[in-house]
C-alpha cells in the first residue's frame, strides 16, 4: 500500500440551486461516518464556498471550482486565489474539462492559473484528460503530458507539487455513467506518475496523488481502489447523493 493518503473530493458543479438542497447535503456530509484515513474536499459553488465552509464539520476541507490569475483588478466576474485564501478556502479545482471546453480554456492558461493558486497558498486539483476520439486514436497518454507539461514548466519544485492533487478524468467518462475500467485507469495513471517522474523526479511522482474521476458511484468505487496508482477519487454526480459517503469509504 502506498504512504500517499487517499483523497476524495465532490465537485458540485453548479449545483444546487436550492437552500434545502444544499442543507440536505451538508447534512448529509456531516452525519457520514467517513475513514479517518482518507481526506475529503468538497467544491461547492463560489457563491456558497464560505458558508458551507462555515457549517461543514472541521475535517472536510472546502475548494472553489475555479479562480483567476490575478490577486485584484479590472476582471469582471472572476475570483481571485488571494480571495479564496482570504476566505479560508485551501483549495481550488483547476483546468477541469468543462472548463477547458465549454469555456475555451487553454493548458497554458490552467498553468498560469496553477502558479497564482499556489502562489496565493492554495493547494489545486489540477485536472487532465483526453477526450473519445483521442483514446480511441492512441493519443491519452500524450494529451495528459501536454496537460501538465504546461504546469510542469511554470511549477517544478517538491514544495509546490506537494500542493497538487493531479485528478485524471477521461472526458468521455464524465457525467456519462461511463466509467473508466480500472485497467485504464491504472494504465494512464501509472503513464501519469512516469511522465512526473521523469519530467519533475522520482521523489515528486511517488508522493504526489493522482485521482481519477468520471462517473464514479458507490458500486465501481471499490475496485478502482484497488489500483495501486488510483490514490482517490474526483466524484461529480454521485457527490450530490447519500452514496458518496461509500466512495470516501473505498479504500478503507
Ligand atoms: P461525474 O463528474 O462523476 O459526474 O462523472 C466528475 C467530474 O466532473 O469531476
Amino acid at each position: 500500500m502506498s504512504s500517499r493518503q487517499f483523497f476524495v473530493g465532490a465537485n458540485w458543479k453548479l449545483n444546487p440551486c436550492s437552500r434545502d438542497e444544499k442543507k440536505k447535503l451538508i447534512d448529509m456530509l456531516n452525519n457520514a461516518n467517513f475513514d479517518k484515513n482518507t481526506e475529503v474536499v468538497v467544491a461547492p459553488p463560489t457563491l456558497y464556498a464560505i458558508a458551507v465552509a462555515d457549517l461543514l464539520r472541521k475535517d472536510v476541507k472546502v475548494a472553489a471550482q475555479n479562480c483567476y490569475i490575478k490577486a485584484s483588478g479590472a476582471f469582471t466576474g472572476e475570483t481571485s486565489p488571494t480571495q479564496l485564501t482570504e476566505a479560508g478556502i485551501p483549495y481550488v479545482i483547476l483546468g477541469h474539462s468543462e472548463r477547458r471546453t465549454l469555456f475555451h480554456e487553454t493548458s497554458s492558461l490552467v498553468a498560469q492559473k496553477t502558479r497564482a493558486a499556489i502562489d496565493a497558498g492554495l493547494s489545486v486539483i489540477l485536472c487532465v484528460g483526453e477526450t473519445l476520439q483521442e483514446r480511441e486514436s492512441g493519443a491519452t497518454d500524450n494529451v495528459v503530458k501536454e496537460q501538465l507539461g504546461e504546469v510542469v514548466k511554470l511549477v517544478s519544485s517538491e514544495e509546490d507539487w506537494s500542493k497538487i492533487v493531479v485528478a485524471y478524468e477521461p472526458v468521455w467518462a464524465i457525467g456519462t455513467g461511463k466509467v473508466a475500467t480500472s485497467a485504464q485507469a491504472q494504465e494512464t495513471q501509472k503513464a501519469t506518475r512516469a511522465y512526473l517522474a521523469s519530467a519533475l523526479s522520482p521523489k515528486i511522482a511517488e508522493s504526489t496523488r493522482i485521482i481519477y474521476g468520471g462517473s464514479v458511484n458507490d458500486k465501481n468505487c471499490r475496485e478502482l481502489a484497488t489500483q495501486p496508482d488510483v490514490d482517490g477519487f474526483l466524484v461529480g454526480g454521485a457527490s450530490l447523493t447519500p452514496g458518496f459517503v461509500n466512495i470516501v469509504n473505498a479504500n478503507a
